[in-house]
């Protein structure tokens, strides 16, 4: 149907009250509309270069009657668990966006929790030339949570720190127990990097799937631009949110918020 149809209202009495919902509803329809199309297009659209590059190269080869190499099908294998992770993200992420992620909380000590993923990351971390703490303190801090929902928003927040900080930077994980915001209390997980950082006008869009605010460098990075996305709709499925902050070349502080034993 046409979903820019629209009654006229012109009148204050039962009429007009149901004219105006109608109109209402189909607004926000057509919002819905437009939100699923740009959906597809950003897919089709970051699907489509890995795919064109792998069928070129693959038409190179035939053409040319060379058997592959292994280097290349190891290239090949790459793009194609690139594009596989993608397609999951791109799941969870519209399951989340439609509140439809189902949660399987437990009681979960964030402090081990956390400990254990900066342990998995300190690698890479150090690989890099950058510094990896954690700061907490020794009582454990125990948030009702879906252990694999919280993994992936801290393993996407710090994987991120690690590719946007330069080699002798510094990250800090720091865990604050009781943290009130707007009259309520949150366990507040603070990751903070000595990085690149964002400038102000890239801010408001930071969360929005395939933003990206350096798109070559990014791209180049390996990331799939729905990382931050991700952990702001797991977070919020949660009860909580994440603010940022950040100053260009000096660094980026991402601060996520649980609400306080459930
Ligand atoms: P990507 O997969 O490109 O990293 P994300 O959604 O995780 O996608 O992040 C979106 C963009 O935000 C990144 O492309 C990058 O420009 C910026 N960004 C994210 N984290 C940081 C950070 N810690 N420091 C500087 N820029 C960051």
């Amino acid at each position: 149907g046409d979903l820019n149809a629209k009654v006229p209202v012109d009148t204050k009495d039962e009429y007009g009250k149901v004219a105006q919902t109608f109109n209402d509803m189909t607004f926000r329809l057509s919002e819905a509309e437009e939100a699923r199309s740009r959906l597809v297009a950003d897919v089709a659209h970051e699907l489509r270069t890995p795919l064109s590059l792998m069928q070129l190269k693959l038409e190179n080869y035939q053409q040319a009657g060379q058997q592959i190499s292994p280097e290349m099908l190891l290239r090949i294998h790459d793009e194609v668990i690139r594009m596989s992770l993608l397609v999951d993200d791109l799941h969870v992420l519209s399951l989340a966006e439609a509140g439809r992620l189902s949660l399987h909380r437990k009681p979960l000590d964030l402090t081990v929790h956390l400990e254990r993923i900066v342990d998995d990351v300190k690698f890479e971390a150090e690989e890099n030339g950058i510094a990896l703490s954690l700061y907490t303190i020794s009582r454990p801090i125990s948030v009702m949570v879906d252990p694999r929902r919280i993994t992936q928003v801290f393993f996407n927040l710090l994987t991120n720190a690690i590719r946007y900080t330069p080699s002798g930077g510094e990250i800090m994980v720091k865990i604050e127990e009781r943290v009130v915001d707007r009259n309520a209390y949150f366990v507040r997980v603070s990751v903070i990097d000595t990085g690149i950082g964002i400038s102000e006008e890239a801010l408001p869009r930071l969360f929005d799937r395939f933003y990206r605010v350096d798109e070559a460098r990014s791209r180049h990075t390996g990331g799939t631009g729905l990382g931050l996305s991700i952990a702001h709709h797991f977070v919020k499925a949660h009860g909580g949110f994440i603010r940022v902050e950040s100053e260009p070349e000096k660094g980026t502080t991402f601060s996520v918020y649980l609400p306080h034993g459930q």
